[in-house]
């Protein structure tokens, strides 16, 4: 397949809207894709697990040679939005959307990356081990898919899986993401007529300002950071308002850490609660753990091996976000990240350069040709 008729299958692709959760659709067209290949694809019973019209599309293809790894490749099928109408503009080495929309490089590079190594492993008959693709659902919303997978079915587990949505640059690698807390807090104080007896109220707004301001909050250190994303309170100016709704998040790489970050926040906002003769309801949550790989260890190897095999520098990568090899980390499945050639995600700008789309897949083609 000439990088043209490449270009082409991404293009198709995005433009078939697949939100979290409603996957269904576009899956189905991989299902298809995979089954032209000779290779069978099964659907994992996710969907209803996690509320959505879609599950995790899970499929093998046996080792032709031996002395090879099982390696898993994976990529999730939903995109964020705006995705509805979404229509690719090719300008030379680039693709990007029209503007209203985002492109959806995130994580339709990934998957035309793993489909077109599969078809060139055929056409060339090129050695490989076994490979077991999962194609995840509703990663956007919180890695859902993966969280939700039949791990029974990846049974006995590859040795070794690379998530292949890690952004523009090729041979970059990402072998480590920070652990990741969520709060909810509600804060609830006393409603009362803000001009003929504000003295009965209790401002809830104003316990919880006071609570923030004194929080630390953005990058704390290296290793951590911390975010009051959202506040919402009140009914009306005449009010004082009786509660406020706070949604806030920390990140570390280092799990210590991170609880420390994450008792800062939910203990003062505890005390300004009660300082101020409000209360504080609190939901706080593991959004996800965090994995840190070793430049030694089988995946980071292999990756770094075959990057130089293809004439990229490898570069080991620490991320700040999840992605689905956060949970397959969790699971006993060691996953990195590999880079797709796409750049911008979650942003109308988002872009995919067609020189590097094409440099990722040898990397990943040399990844499972090398013994
Ligand atoms: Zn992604």
């Amino acid at each position: 397949m000439a990088q043209d008729t490449i270009v082409q299958e991404f293009c198709e692709m995005v433009r078939l809207d697949s939100p979290p959760r409603r996957e269904g659709a576009f899956a189905e067209i991989i299902r298809q894709k995979l089954a032209e290949l000779g290779i069978e694809a099964q659907y994992d019973g996710a969907g209803v697990r996690l509320g959505g019209d879609c599950d995790n599309l899970i499929a093998r293809l046996a080792a032709n040679a031996e002395g090879f790894p099982v390696v898993m490749l994976n990529a999730h099928l939903d995109t964020v939005g705006p995705s509805a109408g979404i229509e690719p503009v090719v300008e030379e080495d680039i693709v990007r959307s029209r503007g209203e929309t985002v492109l959806g490089a995130d994580c339709k590079a990934g998957i035309v990356i793993i489909l077109e190594a599969l078809r060139r492993l055929q056409q060339h008959g090129l050695a490989h081990g076994e490979l077991v693709l999962v194609f995840t659902v509703a990663e956007e919303v919180g890695l859902l898919g993966a969280r939700h997978l039949d791990y029974d079915a990846l049974e006995p587990l590859p040795a070794m899986g690379y998530v292949l949505d890690g952004g523009h640059q090729p041979g970059k690698l990402t072998t480590a993401a920070p652990y990741a807390d969520e709060i909810d807090c509600t804060i609830r104080g006393r409603a009362a007529h803000a001009g003929v007896e504000p003295e009965k109220g209790i401002s809830a707004i104003q316990a919880a300002s006071r609570a923030i301001s004194q929080m630390r909050l953005g990058r704390i250190d290296g290793e951590t950071t911390a975010n009051v994303g959202t506040i919402d309170g009140g009914q009306a100016r005449n009010i004082v308002p009786e509660t406020a709704k706070i949604e806030a998040e920390a990140r570390s790489h280092d799990e210590e850490k991170l609880r420390e970050q994450t008792a800062h926040m939910t203990d003062i906002l505890q005390r300004e609660a009660v300082e101020y003769g409000a209360t504080a309801q609190m939901r706080q949550a593991r959004t996800y753990n965090g994995f840190h790989l070793d430049p030694e260890e089988p995946v980071v190897a292999r990756a770094g091996a075959a990057a130089r095999q293809v004439d990229l520098e490898p570069v080991l990568h620490k991320g700040e976000g999840g992605s689905d090899a956060n949970i397959f980390n969790e699971h006993g499945i060691p996953s990195a990240v590999l880079a797709t050639g796409a750049g911008q995600p979650h942003t109308l700008e988002e872009y995919l350069h067609i020189p590097s789309l094409l440099q990722c897949l040898q990397w990943l083609l040399a990844i499972v040709t090398t013994k």
